[in-house]
């Protein structure tokens, strides 16, 4: 057994982190300034949940000074695209800032191996497709500006004090605790399968298809959804990698298959049995047509394999969350 940090643990793909690290059995302190995290996302009651800043460095320092940690995880921060281009100052504050003074406090205690929370856009407009980990890395806003300067600063940070760390480069995420107990929340929520899924329940306005006219198939984006369980898998798959002695890295996590948003929206109908209520719209700021995954560099060095790579058990663990949902409000 292990003790570990998780930071953002009452977040969307944090909680389900959560979850997954006490089943494998480990001792963990959640830290969190539930400022878009639920608390409510913490099922368990025997785990200890700090609520703060991951910036505030005294409150580090007394993490730190109280307890010995065998490794942390960092999910804590803002994901916006579109805000992040209105506001960057609160993305490089939150994001990269605040990454900083953990990453000080990580060396100053001597605590690591690190895990962090990166995404595909870290790479921008795609040159190629599927992208793997050698494609450039020129983000076109400032969210994945703030992620690919953190994924620097660990590369810097393990040359000059020796903290170890891996960086997950997060596609789509996607779905819910198979078990129904927790799934995806955000607010606002901006999320293409949880938009259709609150459309067919009557609980939104009908989805918005941002662009028709994109040069794929069917002239709709595609994306690569990766379920939010094998999503945490990767992370335990990491920690085991450090654990292990092996070096510093970057993994692109997805399934390697890509969907286009109406894929997604006959997925959606298939599960639901219901059509989904939508209209077309023009397309949203920044989106590329193509995002797809190279995963295949996780799978071999980490032996991490998805178990739910199909578009409809993703929708249908995601639906399993919402009709709950429903019930609970
Ligand atoms: N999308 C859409 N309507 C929505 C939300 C998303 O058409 O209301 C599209 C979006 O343009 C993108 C895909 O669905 O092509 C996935 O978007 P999401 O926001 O879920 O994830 P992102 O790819 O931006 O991380």
């Amino acid at each position: 057994m292990s003790k570990l940090l998780v930071i953002g643990g009452a977040g969307y793909i944090g909680c389900h982190m959560v979850n997954q690290l006490l089943k494998a059995g480990h001792d963990l302190v959640v830290l969190d300034d539930l400022s878009t995290g639920f608390e409510n996302a913490i099922v368990e009651d025997d785990i200890r949940l700090v609520i703060g800043d991951v910036g505030d460095r005294r409150l580090l320092d007394s993490l730190f000074s109280d307890e010995k940690f065998d490794g942390v995880l960092h999910f804590a921060s803002l994901i916006q695209v579109g805000e992040s281009v209105v506001e960057p100052a609160r993305y490089y504050r939150s994001n990269v800032a605040k990454t900083l003074t953990l990453l000080e406090a990580m060396v100053e205690h001597d605590v690591g191996p690190l895990i962090f929370s990166s995404t595909a856009a870290v790479f921008g407009e795609p040159e190629y497709s599927p992208i793997d980990e050698a494609h450039p890395q020129v983000p076109i806003n400032p969210y994945g500006a703030s992620k690919y300067m953190v994924e620097r600063m660990l590369e810097d940070f393990d040359r000059a004090y020796g903290l170890k760390s891996v960086a997950l480069r997060y596609f789509n995420a996607a779905g819910a605790d198979p078990e129904g107990h927790i799934g995806e929340r955000h607010d606002p929520e901006t999320h293409l399968i949880p938009l259709a899924l609150h459309a067919v329940l009557g609980a939104r306005p009908p989805l918005k298809v941002f662009g028709r006219d994109y040069p794929t198939k069917d002239g709709t984006c595609i994306r690569d959804y990766i379920h939010v369980t094998d999503l945490a898998e990767a992370h335990l798959r990491a920690l085991e990698y450090l654990w292990a002695g092996n070096p510093t890295t970057r993994f692109n996590l997805g399934n390697g298959n890509g969907f286009s948003v109406q894929a997604v929206l006959d997925a959606v109908e298939r599960v639901t049995g219901q059509p989904v209520p939508y209209e077309d719209a023009p397309r949203r700021a920044g989106d590329p047509a193509n995002l797809v995954a190279d995963s295949r560099a996780a799978k071999s060095i980490l032996g991490w394999n998805p178990r739910y790579a199909d578009i409809d058990t993703i929708v249908a663990h995601a639906w399993a969350w919402e009709q709950k949902r429903v019930k609970l409000t």
